[in-house]
């Protein structure tokens, strides 16, 4: 169903860091080399080096508050996005719906014609998707997020939330960048969540959470999305750090493990609250390692949808 552009964003949120950690957050260009939606699978530049870790503040004890419940979303055809409301009648997220975006598609380097079609994002034109990158061993990063998003999809699920995957091996290449965004918007999505993990130089290491700045230009416009993505990022990134072990980016975000972005399609063309994970560097031998665990990945799957849950609680 079309996003109610009338429902107003959630002003009862408070960020949990500090206006001293997020004025740290950095804006900066680079794509993930893959993570960008946009970029290639080129290596970041090391914007400030590295430095002390602080990681972000953990999210606190939430209340749960009903919500209405939204509509049922309809069978996926295999051009569709993969629905399912797979909620429970009851459980704290019930009433909730929670897009997953598996960042990529495992096929994508078979479809380049496809993939590098451009595609209007608002403020410019860029690539439809892109391959995503990989651990030096071989492992996509492509195959990562969907192991993931599987693996989160579980865990909201079985706290009664409505889950919806932009694709789920179910075509061969894509969704492109603005349809991974519209997925979010018609499904009235309460949070969305875009599943990555970086290609960047050896030695770069953490992971990162992608927030909308605020940018208006044709079909774009995050002006209602920036605060209430805040947020749910902030929450993420604490409790992504807490499940993990895992530090804050050392080479993006000043540690703070957040980043604003203002060149990214998924972001731009969202009308619901949003934000892109980096979970690690693939590129980073130590990362790589973290990565290629299952058991890691559980941890992160766990973090991500913790930061979910805690946002949607309020
Ligand atoms: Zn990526």
């Amino acid at each position: 169903m079309p996003y109610d552009e009338s429902v107003p964003p959630t002003p009862r949120r408070r960020p949990l860091l500090a206006a001293a950690v997020l004025a740290a957050v950095s804006l900066t260009a680079a794509g993930c080399g893959a993570g960008d939606d946009s970029g290639g699978a080129q290596a970041r530049p090391l914007p400030g080096g590295g430095g002390t870790t602080a990681a972000p503040s953990s999210a606190p004890p939430s209340k749960s508050a009903p919500a209405p419940a939204k509509t049922s979303a309809s069978p996926a055809p295999s051009t569709k996005p993969s629905k399912s409301t797979g909620g429970r009648a009851t459980g704290p997220l019930s009433g909730k719906t929670v897009v997953i975006d598996p960042g990529h598609n495992p096929g994508n380097h078979l479809h380049t014609r496809e993939i590098n079609r451009q595609v209007d994002i608002g403020t410019t034109h860029k690539e439809c998707d892109t391959t995503g990158t990989s651990t030096d061993s071989g492992y996509a990063e492509a195959r990562f997020t969907l192991d993931v998003s599987h693996r989160l999809r579980t865990l909201l699920r079985a706290q009664g939330a409505n889950v919806v995957l932009t694709y789920d091996n179910d075509r061969p290449y894509g969704p492109c960048v603005d349809e991974r965004a519209r997925i979010g918007n018609e499904a009235g999505a309460d949070a969305v969540v875009s599943v990555h993990a970086d290609g960047s130089a050896v030695g770069n290491r953490g992971f990162h959470v992608i927030l909308p700045g605020l940018v208006r230009g044709g079909a774009a416009d995050t002006s209602k999305i920036v605060e209430p993505s805040r947020d749910l990022g902030t929450r993420i990134a604490g409790l992504f750090v807490r499940d993990t072990g895992s530090a804050p980016s050392n080479y993006v975000g000043g540690n703070s493990g957040l980043d604003i972005r203002k060149d990214l399609g998924g972001l731009n063309l969202s009308t619901v609250p949003k934000v892109f994970i980096e979970c690690g560097n693939m590129r980073d031998p130590k990362d790589a390692a973290l990565l290629t665990s299952a058991g890691w990945r559980q941890k992160a799957a766990q973090g991500i949808a913790e930061g979910i849950s805690s946002y949607l609680k309020g």
